[in-house]
């Protein structure tokens, strides 16, 4: 097996997150989307999954075509609503069919409850039950939220957990979206004084469309918009809001295209920032979509990590 965070100990990698297509078109969709990423060489392709399971099959339908594009598959796998037997079926059904590396979340707790509503509470308890069912045949990854994760008590204490899970048995680390490049630098200071050595690979949202870029960062993580973010959105802003299924603004798909281009420029500075602080990994949330992710690879010299 391939191990990625001694890849990543080596040299700088370049992976992309897809999601599992909702309608059968988009999954007849995706293998060409995966070609066209393919050839950026990109060390993994990683698939989300829905928490509480919803989309299962095609998440490891999805892990298998990543596989035919000929590149490591990565599962997200969550907590919610799974039991301890039902972990270990679907862990082991992944080994089963060549699927080896594993980002290991808690998942966000269903509206409505209190709890994952499963045999586990936390991520770093999956990490243990991985480590204690399956030995070195996973290779894990784990969430770092750099703002501290929208629940925690202190950012101090989600550094424990992260280290925790480094103990536990994680071996690289993935990070939650951050605009904010001081509390990053921050944040990477104190995970290395409580003594986490994992590699970080940052997850990154290309910056396209304004109702998605508030929604990622509002909806669920409370995101830092920094300054120069938060001006893109004002000075493209769909009136009467970007949410609206019928917009009134007359320049609309200008400042849809506008939005588009400033919000690839914008992202490849932040990429070039990323990797000025060291980074191991830039991980780009490709969204099924190649058009945007060429762009962004090209325009910040990525495409010479090949
Ligand atoms: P944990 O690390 O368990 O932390 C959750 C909260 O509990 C934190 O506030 C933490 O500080 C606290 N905590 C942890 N352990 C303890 C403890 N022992 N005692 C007290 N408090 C504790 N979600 C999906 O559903 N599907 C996906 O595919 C998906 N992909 C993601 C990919 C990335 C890169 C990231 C960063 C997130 C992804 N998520 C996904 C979202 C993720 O499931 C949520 O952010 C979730 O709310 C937290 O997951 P976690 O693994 O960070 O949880």
């Amino acid at each position: 097996m391939v191990r990625l965070a001694e890849v990543m100990r080596q040299h700088e990698t370049l992976s992309f997150e897809v999601f599992p297509p909702k309608t059968d078109v988009g999954m007849e969709k995706l293998p060409k989307v995966l070609e066209e990423l393919c050839k950026f060489k990109p060390e993994y392709i990683s698939c989300t999954y829905g928490a509480g399971g919803t989309n299962v099959g095609k998440n490891r339908e999805v892990l298998q075509m990543v596989k035919q594009a000929g590149t490591i598959p990565v599962t997200h796998f969550t907590l919610i609503k799974n039991t301890r037997e039902g972990i270990k079926d679907q862990l082991q059904q992944y080994l089963d069919e060549g699927v080896d590396h594993i980002l290991a979340l808690r998942g966000d707790i269903p509206r409505g409850e209190t709890t994952t509503c499963g045999d586990f509470d936390y991520a770093t308890d999956l990490v243990a039950f991985i480590r204690k069912e399956f030995g070195d045949q996973f290779e894990i990854a784990v969430a770092g939220s750099p703002e501290g994760h929208i629940a925690c008590r202190s950012l101090d204490s989600d550094i424990a957990v992260l280290k925790q899970k480094q103990d536990n048995g994680a071996d690289y680390i993935m990070t939650q979206l951050c605009w904010d490049m001081e509390q990053f630098d921050r944040w990477l200071d104190k995970i290395h004084k409580a003594g986490i050595t994992m590699p970080i690979d940052v997850g990154i949202m290309p910056i396209l469309d304004q109702a998605a870029t508030i929604n990622m960062a509002l909806s669920r993580n409370g995101c830092v918009m920094e300054r120069e973010l938060s001006r893109l959105i004002s000075k493209y802003w769909i009136f009467p809001n970007p949410f609206d299924k019928e917009p009134f603004d007359d320049a609309l798909e200008q400042k849809k295209a506008d939005f588009r281009k400033a919000g690839i420029e914008y992202t490849i500075k932040q990429i070039d920032k990323y990797r000025a602080l060291g980074v191991h990994g830039i991980h780009l949330y490709a969204l099924n979509k190649s058009e945007a992710v060429s762009e962004i690879i090209e325009g910040c010299g990525l495409h010479t990590l090949v």
